[in-house]
């Protein structure tokens, strides 16, 4: 996934949750601390559920007046603040969150993806092709040896929601 914003963070999520590991690889070095979206709408918080969600975006927000058509309640939640709980489920799913790295190119084929990713350390390359014992991609550095600074779980969680 290139970029590390709702969109990437979400897909890792739910990509995850559905037993699909994946790298999320974002070019800032952190999370952002700008003002931008403040809330969550009730259909969100309904798929947040499935995943185990809710709860933790509601105890980081604020509820807003429940919606008759819907099992959920909306909530009011600053953007990086629902990141940092959307990055945390990623990881804790298995998903690899790699900040501070870009998406340089990648050139994809019928049956695996390579990409090439640039960091304060230089540039690697990232394999993906389904087959690896680890059933994970593998990320090698210039000189070819297995690279593993990214913050992520090495197994995934169990599939249980809170
Ligand atoms: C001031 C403001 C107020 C807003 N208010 C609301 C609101 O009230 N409600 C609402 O629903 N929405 C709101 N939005 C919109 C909401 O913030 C966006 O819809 C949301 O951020 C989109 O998420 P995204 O992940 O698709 O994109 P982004 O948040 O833009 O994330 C994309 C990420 O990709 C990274 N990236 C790009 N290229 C690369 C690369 N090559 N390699 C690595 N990383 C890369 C970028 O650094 C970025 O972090 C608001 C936006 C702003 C700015």
């Amino acid at each position: 996934m290139a970029g590390g914003g709702l969109t990437g963070l979400s897909a890792a999520v739910f990509l995850a949750w559905h037993g699909v590991q994946s790298v999320v690889v974002e070019r800032h070095a952190d999370l952002p601390r700008r003002p931008a979206s403040r809330a969550v709408n009730p259909r969100t918080m309904e798929v947040l559920r499935q995943v185990g969600l809710e709860h933790a975006v509601m105890r980081h927000g604020d509820a807003r007046t429940k919606n008759p058509m819907s099992p959920c309640t909306a909530v009011s939640i600053a953007q990086d603040r629902f990141e940092g709980i959307l990055r945390d489920r990623a990881e804790a799913l298995g998903a690899m969150v790699c900040f501070g790295t870009e998406l340089r190119s990648f050139d994809a084929s019928a049956d695996s993806v390579t990409a090439t990713v640039v960091d304060d350390d230089g540039e690697y390359t990232v394999e993906a092709d389904g087959s690896d014992d680890l059933g994970f991609p593998v990320l090698l550095g210039r000189r070819g040896r297995p690279r593993w600074q990214c913050r992520a779980a090495a197994r995934p969680a169990p599939r249980t929601a809170r």
